[in-house]
């Protein structure tokens, strides 16, 4: 199977957190711009005959907009590119932004997955996060969600806080499957150079979690979700069922194609890589000019493709495959890599067996330098 994915970058926000780094601007009179330099963009781009079965509204705050508003962005995919039924439409949502009767709509305007990024449910580490809304809030459009018909519904949290300890995080955990999301996504809080959050951290404001503490909290998630029926099947994704992993998400694991649309997106099709304009402004310039708001692209060389390819695969649960690897590259993975592997086996990092090579949770914890062993 080799179907893409399409990402739309919404990039507004109503207020900047102070860890992320993601690309959005918080002057939201700029969205009926944005809409139609993005309509344009999706016009200019060609992707040939090529088929996609999964669109991600991510961002920024995509649930910033009104449901007619992510309507017209389908309608405009639909009308230009090529989709093979049923495609998995995600829209990534701030429990801020959400009532009744947004969800409602965005469920009409046909929003199939619903990822809600309540990231604590704790009010004092949502003011700590900088976030924009309440626990309260986060619970309340948990429950909206549901009642509006979302029946595949995802919650992102966040751990690795100062102070947080085990039994503080397994409670978040276990507030987050009270409610029987299809999806959980658990990511560690990382400190992106040139956010408000690093500045604090170089200054001493800051203190993020030890080394050793954020493993111990990796570790707990795994068992916790693990042991609650959840299906641990990437290092930060959890699916209560095969049918709940996230298609799109496997699209970047699987190094299958995809094409970004929006500033800041990127988009591979293999083997060249391309990305827009971390601009709203040049982003719709170019766009004005009926040209693609490209601010740069590189071709992968075939060692590239190769390191890329068993990187992202070692983030997934299932490994690399090696009759795939064999096929893309033309190359026996054992050959090559054999001997790294089977040292890296030896230190419990990564297991080979069934034609695949995969990490242990504890190979997971260091997926940079277990890759660079390998390769
Ligand atoms: S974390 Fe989400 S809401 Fe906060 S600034 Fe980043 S994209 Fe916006």
């Amino acid at each position: 199977m080799n179907r893409g994915g399409i990402y739309v970058h919404v990039p507004f926000c109503r207020r900047k957190c102070p860890y992320c780094d993601f690309y959005s601007v918080t002057d939201l009179g700029r969205t009926p711009a944005f809409l139609d330099g993005l309509e344009r963009e999706v016009r200019l781009t060609r992707a040939g005959r090529r088929v996609f079965d999964s669109i991600y509204l991510g961002g920024g705050t995509p649930s910033l907009l009104a449901p007619a508003e992510v309507a017209r962005i389908l309608a405009a995919l639909f009308a230009h590119l090529r989709f093979e039924a049923p495609v998995e439409i995600t829209l990534e949502a701030n429990p801020g932004t959400l009532g009744p009767q947004a969800l409602a709509g965005f469920r009409a305007a046909g929003v199939n997955r619903l990822n809600i990024g309540v990231q604590s449910f704790r009010d004092e580490t949502l003011a700590r996060l900088g976030r924009i809304h309440s626990a309260a809030e986060a619970r309340r459009a948990l429950a909206q969600a549901r009642s509006a018909g979302f029946g595949n519904l995802g919650i992102d949290l966040m751990y690795g806080l100062p102070g947080q300890g085990l039994a503080e995080w397994r409670r978040e955990l276990a507030a987050a499957v009270r409610f029987g999301p299809e999806h959980i996504a658990c990511y560690m809080l990382t400190l992106e150079p040139g956010t408000p959050l690093s500045d604090a951290h170089r200054d001493g404001r800051f203190h993020p979690a030890a080394e050793g503490r954020v493993a111990q909290l990796f570790l707990a998630t795994v068992e916790f979700l693990t042991g609650h029926g959840y299906r641990h099947y990437e290092v930060s994704n959890f699916a209560r069922a095969e049918a709940y992993l996230s298609r799109h998400n496997g699209t970047y694991w699987s190094y299958r194609p995809y094409v970004g649309f929006g500033p800041a997106a990127h988009s591979f099709l293999p083997p060249r890589r391309f990305w827009n304009h971390r601009s709203l402004e040049r982003y719709l310039a170019d766009l004005a000019a009926d040209k693609l708001p490209r601010a740069g692209q590189e071709k992968l060389t075939p060692a590239q493709q190769m390191t890329e390819f068993i990187m992202l695969g070692l983030r997934t649960t299932e490994g690399v495959g090696l009759a795939e690897f064999q096929r893309r590259f033309g190359v026996d993975f054992n050959e090559r890599f054999g001997a790294a592997a089977a040292e890296l086996e030896s230190r419990r990092l990564l297991t080979l067996r069934n034609g695949r090579c995969a990490a242990t949770p504890r190979g997971m914890l260091c997926l940079n330098s277990v890759t660079a062993a390998l390769t």
